[in-house]
């Protein structure tokens, strides 16, 4: 048997992890070895004994194999943060695919520059009118920072109680400077407190304590269960599915409060572009400055600060993204996921992990309780709370009044044929026109998310599909058509192949281009459009939605960017322009994504008094994401669907892992996935492809993918782990081989 050789760490930072030593691995170790085990290994000269890690076991010896020294024994696994860290980075390296080192980068903070950032809050000293003044002032001279921060502190000046913002939100998701704020203090408009001057900061804002909601019936139910099972000892996993409005905010607070009051910590993700500065505000109120928030914008060292205050004990409860899951914490008691559904909490990076599963796992290492919500749940969450393995809550009834909107579905098939060339159905121009007339707001949506340029006949509705994998074509330059599972193409035909239309073509409207159209049909309408292009600087995104929060425009014109976040009580109108754009993505989720843009958007008109009223314009009015969206039915779609998956053997009902191949050359590329997909034993899941991605080129990097399927999750590990093998013996310098089990989209 050849001698086995294991890269040890040997100091667990981030920053070390490129420095790994060599061991060589005792006789009787041997085969029992795991990337992510903690081993014993003797450490410089004289006796020194220290823990290390195990990154990668192999068989060649970088060195002199005399003088390599030999680990000693397999350590007890440290039972601390770090320890419960690197567990989890084991098990994600193996169920995901990636190697130990990057595994430990995604779960270990990168220590850079650390920037303290000491926990201040601003407190606004003037009033309404005076910082509309300021504001105004700011708008004319251009002060993009200034206007950004005034903005969002006139939003939270309208609110009764004023409280201290705290100054991490400010630099974090405003991008404001330290001299911004400055120029502000000296202008009286604001006052920079810091954590001494601050305990509770409704009381620095000389108001009295938030009046607590009391829970009503069925939120207090659900926390009642949940806190009896957790006393018991019973850390289980629970689905709340509730509308917007439906209290789970005010339900994730009580339990957290519940469990810190208990001597536990809680993590709290939510998608960042969902967390609302309303949202931010109830949670600091409630746990003042043992709470601390993550975002992207924070830089390397801020977040390093962040992990160091959880380490010291300092905070209780950390709100973020998926990374806020690698918090060093050493009690976890709690994880909440708010709208799980998100595609957002899915890496794109190897690992490539789902925040959902990491979530649960890490529970299990801390012997945590998971709360899982959304108003329109995966069908995997949804799957499990019916197979029982998560408990399943429901909240049904909105708590801020508002009415849920009354909903048309437009054919736009009966619009061609009744002469209508519009991309704005007959019912739309009305409706439009009378909120115009009657001064009240509308949006609309353009969804071309994973839009991949499908092909369908506008005269009937006919979507070209794969006979193989039942999901849509998509166009490719050389004028065929093409799965994006199985590979399977056809040249594209010239008229429908159901109804002999020679309307068939991609859809190819923008946002710019309904603009445009709307302009020509309201010349006086005010309309703000927001899209890729208007939101490439980084504060335009707030900018615009501020913008329409005032009132200062008519219409919104966008994509899926404007269905989340800001609530707009003066919407009365919501108009989808084609709900077909996202159905006919070539992908398996296209109808689960659909259905949770429409009930989202639909969801927009009619916040506040004003009752609401929806359009969805569509080829297939009969398709049933579009109807049970427009019924707003969540179990009528969730039967559907299901369906489909079991019968396509898509995930829930099976898994498939995407085994994505980059390559500098096409052949190359295409001739490693086949040797790849050669070496899966097929009797025991199903392979298809290799096919060009999506992106079948992206900076000169040719991009295969080949998918393997299988109902058994363990086997698809089994599958990466033979083709992990495969590629690190055989692929060249400028190939890489990565792995994706049940991707999000279509590769
Ligand atoms: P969700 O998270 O489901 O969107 P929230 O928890 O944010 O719902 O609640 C929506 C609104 O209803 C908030 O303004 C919140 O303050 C209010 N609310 C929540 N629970 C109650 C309650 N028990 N009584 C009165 N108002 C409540
Ligand atoms: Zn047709
Ligand atoms: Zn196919």
């Amino acid at each position: 048997m050849p001698e086995q050789y294991a890269d040890i760490i040997v100091d667990i930072s981030h920053e070390k992890l490129d420095r790994p030593f060599q061991y060589r691995v005792p006789a009787a170790l041997r085969d029992r070895l795991e990337p992510g085990m903690c081993v014993e290994v003797p450490f410089g000269n004289g006796n020194r004994r220290l823990k290390g890690y195990v990154l990668r076991v192999g068989t060649e010896c970088a060195f002199d194999p005399a003088r390599t020294k030999e680990i000693l024994q397999i350590a007890e696994k440290d039972a601390d943060a770090t320890g419960k860290l690197v567990e989890l980075a084991a098990w994600m390296r193996r169920q995901y695919g990636s190697t130990m080192i990057q595994a430990l980068k995604t779960v270990l903070p990168a220590k850079r520059s650390v920037q303290k950032l000491s926990h201040k809050y601003v407190r606004i000293l003037m009033n309404r009118e005076e910082l509309r003044s300021l504001l105004g002032e700011s708008m004319r001279r251009k002060q993009t920072a200034k206007v950004r921060l005034l903005t969002a502190l006139l939003e939270q000046s309208s609110e009764q109680e004023l409280q201290p913002i705290p100054y991490a939100w400010i630099v974090g998701k405003l991008h404001v400077s330290a001299s911004t704020v400055n120029s502000l203090v000296k202008a009286g408009a604001i006052q920079v407190l810091s954590t001494e001057e601050y305990r509770n900061p409704v009381r620095i804002a000389g108001g009295k304590a938030p009046e607590r909601n009391r829970l009503s019936e069925d939120q207090q139910t659900i926390v009642d269960t949940v806190l009896a099972d957790f006393d018991r000892g019973d850390k289980k996993c629970y689905l709340l599915h509730g509308i917007t409005g439906s209290g789970k905010t005010e339900v994730y607070m009580a339990l957290i409060e519940a469990v810190v009051e208990r001597g536990y910590q809680a993590i709290v993700l939510i998608p960042e572009i969902a967390l609302t500065y309303q949202t931010l505000m109830r949670f600091y109120g409630r746990f003042g400055d043992r709470v601390s928030v993550i975002n992207s914008n924070l830089s390397a060292g801020e977040k390093y600060d962040q992990c160091e205050r959880a380490k010291r004990g300092e905070i209780d409860v950390i709100i973020g993204p998926r990374s806020a899951l690698f918090t060093p914490f050493a009690r976890i008691g709690l994880i909440v996921m708010d709208e799980e559904h998100e595609g957002s909490y899915k890496s794109e990076n190897a690992p490539k992990y789902h925040a959902r599963e990491v979530a649960i796992r890490l529970a299990k290492l801390h012997g945590a309780s998971v709360l899982f919500g959304s108003a329109t749940p995966s069908l995997e969450a949804y799957a499990k709370a019916e197979q029982g393995e998560y408990q399943l809550f429901t909240l049904t009834k909105r708590l801020t009044g508002g009415t849920l909107p009354h909903v048309s579905v437009v054919d736009l098939r009966q619009e061609l044929a009744s002469g209508n060339r519009s991309i704005f159905s007959m019912r739309l121009q009305t409706l439009l026109a009378d909120r115009l007339q009657k001064g009240q707001q509308s949006m609309l949506f353009l969804n071309r998310r994973g839009y991949a340029g499908f092909v369908s006949c506008r005269g009937c509705g006919y979507v070209m599909k794969c006979p193989h994998c039942d999901v849509s074509l998509s166009e490719h330059g050389n004028g065929r058509l093409m799965c994006h599972y199985c590979g399977y193409s056809a040249p594209k035909p010239k008229v429908c192949p159901s109804c002999g239309s020679k309307y068939i073509l991609g859809f190819r409207a923008g946002t710019q281009q309904i603009e445009e159209k709307l302009r020509e049909l309201f010349p006086t309408a005010r309309i703000l459009r927001m899209d890729r292009d208007t939101t490439r600087t980084k504060d335009s995104y707030t900018q615009i939605l501020s913008a329409f929060a005032n009132e200062e425009a008519d219409v919104l014109i966008g994509t899926q960017m404007i269905v989340k976040g800001h609530d707009f009580p003066k919407v009365t109108l919501v108009g989808v322009l084609a709900a077909d754009l996202s159905l006919s993505a070539g992908d398996f989720r296209s109808g689960e994504r659909t259905f949770q843009l429409l009930t989202q958007a639909v969801g927009r008109a009619g916040r506040g008094s004003l009752p609401g009223e929806a359009v969805i314009q569509t080829y297939q009015p009969e398709h049933y994401a579009i109807t049970y969206a427009a019924a707003q039915d969540y179990e009528g779609f969730y039967r559907e669907e299901l369906l489909y998956r079991e019968l396509g053997g898509y995930p829930p009902a099976a898994h498939m892992l995407a085994v994505q191949v980059f390559s500098g050359e096409e052949q190359a590329g295409m001739q490693l996935a086949g040797r790849l997909a050669a070496q899966i034993d097929k009797s025991q899941v199903q392979v298809l492809g290799p096919a060009p991605a999506t992106i079948g080129k992206l900076n000169d990097v040719y991009r295969t993918v080949l998918y393997v399927k299988s109902a058994d999750y363990a086997k698809l590990i089994q599958v990466k782990d033979v083709l992990e093998a495969y590629a690190a013996a055989h692929a060249e310098e400028k190939e890489q081989v990565q792995f994706d089990f049940d991707p999000m989209n279509c590769i």
